[in-house]
């Protein structure tokens, strides 16, 4: 098993395992394009009103049963700490903030002559700053405020593992073997990607599949390739129930029907990828979007789940078990 760990950090300092309670492994509380927001802050309107939005959609969460969500939000989705403490202070709710980098394709420019970038012109190897920033975020604290990252997040999405993907998996790799917090990866599970994963992330960098969530593999509807990557050790994340733009609701509970028909429980967690305000969709598609929020998973898929054969220790198991296994080790 990955290194056993008591407690895991959250906006509010750190807390024991035992106590996670029901825990949506991705949620968003903000997702933000940073520097279009700095230049164009009009419709995000009132810092206090965004504040106070976020914690009465959080209140609801916990008063749906929810104790903890983990907030996968990293650099490249407008990560911003200091708004997530405050929130955190208002609500009773664990919130649990990731370290990493976001991107399908390239690194930020930042990293552009940094790092490995440089071992041809320097003819040595140049160690990846990156390690050291989420290292730093676990250990000390992230941009002063004192929060510690207890989780790890990267990408890799339809375009496969580019060298940008690659150089953030090994860079996470290396910043999980320093500091033993698990890790969660946007996966595309329609190309795949689980098994590059694996490749890179496990099989060649040393992580323990079974400290690694593959998010988003609820968006496929392949219960072999999900079997195949909970068969190596995964835990799966089926977390995106109430996005049904190009999927639907029962293709979403159907393939986690199934999955725990094939006794896969014990490795799949739930959650919905739900943010209180993201801006990469305009306001207006949003009412295409009607349970897309953080109790849609409470209010329609447990009762659908429970008609369909699922039964209601499995869906504890998903939801507070593996969590706690996941953080714990
Ligand atoms: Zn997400």
């Amino acid at each position: 098993m990955p290194p056993s760990r008591t407690a895991v950090e959250t906006a509010r300092g750190p807390v024991e395992v035992t106590d996670l309670g029901v825990t949506l492994m991705h949620e968003h509380v903000f997702v933000l394009s940073a520097d279009v927001q700095q230049n164009y802050p009009g419709e995000w309107g009132s810092e206090d009103d965004r504040v106070a939005d976020a914690v009465a959609k959080l209140q609801k969460a916990y008063d749906a049963g929810v104790r903890t969500i983990v907030d996968p939000t990293v650099v490249g989705l407008g990560r911003y700490v200091p708004r997530i403490e405050k929130i955190a202070r208002q609500v009773p709710l664990n919130i649990v903030v990731a370290t990493g980098l976001y991107t399908y394709d390239d690194v930020p420019f930042h990293f552009h002559y940094r790092g490995p970038a440089l071992n041809e012109t320097l003819g040595v190897d140049v160690p990846d700053p990156m390690v050291d920033m989420f290292v730093g975020d676990i250990t000390h604290g992230i941009a002063g405020t004192g929060v510690k990252a207890g989780m790890l997040k990267c990408a890799i999405d339809a375009q496969g593992m580019t060298p940008g993907v690659e150089r953030v998996m090994r860079a996470v790799a290396k910043a999980q073997q320093g500091t033993g917090v698990p890790v969660t990866v946007h996966t595309h599970p329609g190309s795949q990607t689980g098994l590059e994963v694996k490749r890179v992330l496990c099989d060649e960098e040393g992580v323990d599949p079974r400290a690694v969530v593959l998010g988003h593999s609820g968006d496929s509807t392949d219960a072999d390739h999900l079997s195949q990557l909970a068969d190596a050790g995964f835990v799966l994340g089926m977390d995106r129930f109430g996005i049904n733009l190009d999927t639907t609701f029962e293709a979403r509970a159907d393939i986690l029907v199934e999955m725990c028909r094939r006794g896969y429980a014990e490795q799949m967690v739930l959650s919905q990828d739900a943010s209180c305000y993201i801006d990469w969709v305009d306001p207006d598609v949003m009412a295409f979007l009607p349970q897309w929020h953080y109790t849609h998973l409470f209010e329609d898929v447990f009762p659908y789940l429970l008609e369909h054969g699922v039964t209601q220790e499995q869906i504890d198991t998903m939801l507070v078990d593996v969590p706690r296994r996941v953080f714990g080790g």
